[in-house]
């Protein structure tokens, strides 16, 4: 029986932990290292939600992915005993007639196609299922059941616990300084108080920050600041699904999306947009025009949510990559060194199959799903920074 294998993953977000698990799971020895405290408070992963949906356009892989995810939520929210996600449907609402080439009128298109039960909508049904809405500038759009918002926190503080029972050594207030080398092979990294974690493979799982830890990656991946604000509203019920549900405001034009509200009160409003490059130590501090930007919006879209107190900003950071695709795979040139990073500012809502995708990378199984995340020349797209995922 081979001995088992040995892994340190650089990173405790949501791409370092659920392949920690998975690893561990496969026999493998896995440690984690991490600035912490996990959940650590500028990483990605740290928020109050993300959305969870299967509607991506025309495209069958993410399509795919996001069907099979959200049957592992329910079943996350069954072994965790809470309500890490909440399945209070996915409202894609359009400007205009839903068209051809457009995200909304592909994602309709295809899920119809995958027998998925979605309620396509009018301005008068609009107004009348979704009253918070301007009804009269959304003619067009549809409800799908299915899809809603994790707790995010959350879950990073379920999965820490679990890979922690499951046998993983996660190390809080430890970050990586540099690469261990013996020749031309990676045998582990070491911190910046100098201790050195060594293992047969090391796993770059550093979001936003690996294009600055491993530059070389710095012409395909890059650090994007995107804008979070959290209004306050009186009555939080009112804000809540069924009557309003996670929302996307024809994002594929605008980049609008949101949630309900918490039973708090804070109602989070972001934007999928290009955002601004930024370095990820930065301070993160929204721009001054975000806020009359926002509310210009909610004024359009949510008349009543105009004035709502804002009660915090938050700039979180994509690590974006030339074509939006993760990046999952060996580096061709370093035997022993694995990335997995490139969330392009949507892979949370994949979190219950992320850890296989990232650990099939890592034992180098390669098939049609892994050659899209594979490590890649940077092509002209065309599309760079504009968001169709
Ligand atoms: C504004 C915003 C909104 C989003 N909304 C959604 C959404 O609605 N749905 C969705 O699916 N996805 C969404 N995402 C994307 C999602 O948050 C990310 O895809 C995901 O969290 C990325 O996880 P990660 O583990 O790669 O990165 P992170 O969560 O950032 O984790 C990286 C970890 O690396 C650690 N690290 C950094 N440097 C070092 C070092 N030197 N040594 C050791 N560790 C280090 C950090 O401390 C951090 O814990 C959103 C992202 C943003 C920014």
């Amino acid at each position: 029986m081979p001995a088992a294998q040995s892994i340190v993953i650089v990173g405790a977000g949501v791409f370092g932990l659920t392949a920690a698990i998975e690893l561990r799971g496969r026999g493998w020895h896995v440690s984690v290292m991490d600035p912490g405290p996990v959940p650590t408070p500028t990483a990605a992963s740290t928020d109050i939600s993300k959305v969870v949906r299967m509607d991506y356009g025309a495209d069958e892989l993410w399509t795919e992915l996001g069907r099979n995810s959200l049957q592992r939520w329910a079943e996350w929210n069954r072994e965790s005993g809470v309500p890490l996600f909440h399945n209070d449907g996915f409202l894609v609402l359009s400007r205009e007639a839903m068209q051809p080439g457009g995200f909304e009128f592909e994602s309709f298109q295809f899920l119809t196609t995958l027998r998925e039960k979605l309620e396509r909508l009018d301005s008068a049904a609009v107004a009348q299922r979704f009253p918070g809405w301007s009804a009269d500038q959304y003619p067009d759009g549809y409800f799908n059941p299915r899809g809603g918002w994790a707790e995010s926190s959350k879950v990073v503080a379920w999965l820490a616990q679990k890979a922690r029972c499951a046998g993983v050594e996660v190390f809080e207030q430890y970050a990586f300084a540099r690469l261990l080398e013996d020749g031309s092979r990676v045998v582990g990294v070491q911190a910046k108080d100098g201790r050195a974690f060594r293992a047969d493979l090391t796993l770059l799982a550093t979001g936003a920050w690996t294009p600055t830890l491993l530059t070389e990656l710095s012409d395909v991946m890059w650090a994007t600041g995107q804008p979070v604000l959290n209004f306050r509203v009186a009555n939080p019920s009112e804000w809540q699904a069924p009557r309003f549900p996670v929302w996307a405001a024809d994002i594929g034009r605008t980049g609008w999306y949101g949630f309900p509200a918490l039973a708090n009160g804070t109602l989070k409003v972001a934007n999928h947009g290009p955002g601004r490059r930024i370095h990820p130590d930065a301070p993160r501090e929204v721009s001054s025009d975000d806020e009359p930007r926002f509310r210009a919006f909610l004024r359009d879209t949510f008349p009543a949510l105009a004035d709502a107190p804002l009660i915090g900003t938050r700039l979180c950071l994509y690590c974006d990559t030339f074509d939006g695709n993760f990046w999952l795979d060996h580096h061709p040139q370093r035997p022993g060194l694995c990335v997995a990073a490139g969330d392009s500012g949507h892979a949370f809502k994949f979190a219950p199959v992320l850890g296989g995708l990232i650990a099939d990378a890592v034992e180098g199984k390669v098939d049609i799903t892994m050659k899209r995340f594979a490590w890649r020349e940077r092509k002209a797209t065309g599309s760079e920074g504009a968001r169709a995922r």
